[in-house]
């Protein structure tokens, strides 16, 4: 009994570690990736682009004047509304591609194996349009700015992919949002 009773203890305390290890590397509001699990898998990908011949993709993706939304509906709404683009976002990638809380109302999609602009494009172009199709619980339409980066030789690291992703990002939104 006493050796029964010290296995299941070291089994609880393994599930707690991993329950910790979760948490850690997800968010608790949608459930997806977060910040710190996104820069791992991201520096992964990228070693891996950079010594092969697979491609990388990238959005980030912002919710348009989302601010309003929370005056307008109020932060419980604000909140409906990351959770159910959360789903919408998972639902319109593949099961390959990752996507992550990047923080606030901003998302960060990964997509290894999308080598052509066009392709990676028309994706995010499907997304756009799903999200502004779409009718969101409590609040009704919302639209979101995505920008675009695809790996290339001349980049340096990971972070080099996700500045010109954030340029493109403000780029969207500063060329009126929705795009
Ligand atoms: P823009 O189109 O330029 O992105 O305008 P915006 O209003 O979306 O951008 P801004 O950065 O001014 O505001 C972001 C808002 O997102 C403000 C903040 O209250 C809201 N927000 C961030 N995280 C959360 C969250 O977890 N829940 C809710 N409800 N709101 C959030
Ligand atoms: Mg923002
Ligand atoms: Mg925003």
């Amino acid at each position: 009994a006493h050796y029964v009773a010290a296995f299941s203890d070291i089994s609880v305390r393994k599930a707690a570690e991993e329950k910790i290890q979760y948490l850690a590397h997800h968010d608790a509001l949608t459930g997806l990736p977060n910040r710190v699990l996104l820069r791992d898998r991201f520096e992964q990908m990228y070693q891996r682009v950079s010594r092969g011949h697979r491609a990388l993709a990238m959005y980030f993706l912002d919710l348009d004047h989302f601010k309003r939304v929370n005056d307008r509906f109020g932060h419980a709404a604000g909140d409906a509304v990351l959770r159910q683009l959360a789903l919408l976002l998972s639902e319109h990638t593949r099961s390959t591609d990752f996507v992550a809380r990047y923080g606030g109302e901003e998302f960060v999609v990964l997509l290894p194996d999308t080598p052509h602009p066009a392709e990676a494009l028309t994706v995010a172009e499907k997304v756009r349009a799903a999200v502004e199709q779409a009718s969101f619980e409590q609040v009704g339409r919302v639209t979101v700015s995505i920008g675009i980066s695809l790996w290339g030789s001349m980049d340096a690291s990971s972070e080099d992919v996700f500045k010109r992703a954030d340029a493109a990002l403000y780029l969207a939104k500063s060329c009126g949002r929705n795009q």
